[in-house]
């Protein structure tokens, strides 16, 4: 399962960014996930949630930005949405030179400590606190 090793890369990444503070433990993780990047969300919540079992990580929530594909004709510089499965024909000149624009994205953008968290708030607070920060 393609999710799941994600998952347990993802789970490695926070550990070692955070290892270095012993008791540590971490809360929630945001994550920049592109329209075109092949991973199926649900499915990784699912497979997150299980690499984080037994980890600093457990228990950790995570907070899924989805970053939408775009696509940008070379030949006449047209920008469009490429939906999914993408559309990469420019819809302006039908040219089939595109470049991606945006779509791809993997990456954690964020990592929240149990630590940090505004204590007698538990619910959504952790997901305010990261967007402000
Ligand atoms: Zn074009």
């Amino acid at each position: 399962m393609h999710e799941m090793s994600i998952a347990v890369a993802m789970v490695e990444q926070v550990t070692e960014a955070t290892g270095n503070e012993g008791s540590c433990t971490v809360s929630a993780v945001r994550l920049q996930l592109g329209e075109l990047a092949g991973v199926v969300p649900d499915s990784l919540h699912f497979c997150f949630s299980l690499a984080c079992t037994g980890t600093a990580l457990d228990g950790a929530e995570l907070l899924i930005d989805h970053v939408p594909g775009r696509a940008r004709c070379l030949p006449c510089g047209a920008q469009w949405a490429t939906g999914m499965p993408p559309q990469l024909c420019c819809p302006q000149c039908e040219g089939g030179t595109a470049e991606l624009v945006s779509g791809r994205e993997l990456q954690i953008t964020g990592v929240r400590r149990a630590g940090d968290e505004p204590r007698a708030d538990a619910r959504p607070a952790s997901v305010q606190a990261i967007e402000e920060s």
